[in-house]
């Protein structure tokens, strides 16, 4: 099933209800192109925070996942369905590496061994991820296996011998002007003859419900955003392609969409702000509890988290480095 959508022009489509809504933008930004930041000449403004789509959703998500995640910095332990789709994602990187003619999804399956081992050689403590006997080799048969169905499912699709995609795993950033940074690593970008812009980001769990769309689509507008404000254009069409159900959710943003998202994120960023100072993370239980690696130390399950860091984290360190792959769950 593919699920086009169309700019509506209004903030409400951009997410969570918790986050306070950000008040009317300035006159600078009410109108016209948004500053270009990075082009020659202009001047940015001092950097008083980054965030990027993924540390953006822990925060909408639950406070305190995003303190843990991103104040503590706690250590997760990869999870296998995390991890297969960060192979899922290098594969289908890797598969427009191939001559055009090259990409079949026979082509694509045999990547999958070699990637997995690159990304065992590059993060040894995957090798773990499975147990050493017979249970373990059947989860791991079986954890491929899906793999496998993923990129089959990919090429249901679309027919990646049909597309020369301009940019894949693109890290992108900008500086909004209060000194707000937003980056982030989009997966794919398609640029037509006509010079419109089509930003691709491949999910591997499956597509959600209707009254979900518009969280998954946040991050697509976030990024869409900070192409916006890099090449001037707003990007033709956003399209979310879900491996685990075949599905596509595509979407065309305007100009109304992207302000507001560009004041949901300054919203949002002024949240993160407050509870960075104030020293309060609230949990916020969901039915997404059930996959979170701090639940022991979490109140709403009788933990206790550690105490904050005693070197208070300053504006700017609060960061989060996005990483290619890791968006899907
Ligand atoms: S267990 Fe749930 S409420 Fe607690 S930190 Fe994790 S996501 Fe938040």
């Amino acid at each position: 099933m593919t699920t086009t959508g169309t700019g509506s022009g209004t903030a409400s489509a951009a997410g969570a209800a918790s986050v306070p809504e950000a008040a009317e933008a300035p006159a600078s930004e009410a109108s016209g192109t948004p500053t270009a930041a990075g082009t020659a000449g202009a001047v940015d403004p001092e950097v008083t925070g980054s965030l990027s789509p993924s540390r953006a959703g822990d925060f909408m998500t639950c406070p305190l996942l995003y303190r843990f995640r991103v104040i503590d910095r706690i250590p997760e332990k990869p999870s296998p369905a995390a991890v297969r789709g960060t192979l899922v994602h290098a594969v289908l990187e890797r598969l427009y590496d191939l001559p055009t003619g090259g990409r079949t999804p026979a082509a694509a399956l045999q990547l999958l061994g070699p990637e997995w081992e690159r990304l065992c050689a590059e993060e040894p403590e995957l090798a773990g991820l499975f147990e050493a006997d017979a249970a373990g080799d059947a989860e791991r048969e079986g954890w491929l296996a899906e793999a496998r169905r993923m990129v089959e499912s990919y090429f249901s699709l679309e027919d990646p011998r049909r597309l020369e995609p301009a940019e894949r795993e693109l890290f992108v950033e900008t500086v909004l002007e209060s000194g707000l940074r937003l980056r982030g690593y989009i997966d794919r970008v398609d640029v037509a003859p006509t010079g419109e812009v089509r930003i691709v980001d491949y999910k591997t769990g499956t597509a959600p419900r209707a009254d979900f769309e518009a969280r998954a689509l946040f991050q697509m507008k976030f990024y869409a955003l900070v192409m916006w404000r890099l090449r001037g254009e707003v990007p033709r069409l956003l399209q979310l392609m879900y491996l685990g159900n075949g599905e596509v959710l595509r979407y065309s943003p305007d100009e109304a969409d992207l302000r507001a998202t560009q004041r949901k994120v300054e919203a949002l960023w002024l949240a993160i702000r407050r509870a960075t100072e104030s020293g309060e993370w609230r949990p916020r239980p969901s039915r997404l509890c059930d996959w979170c690696d701090h639940k022991q130390r979490c109140p709403e399950f009788g933990g206790t988290p550690p105490p904050l860091p005693t070197v208070p984290v300053k504006r700017d360190r609060i960061v989060s480095e996005p990483a290619p792959g890791h968006d899907d769950l």
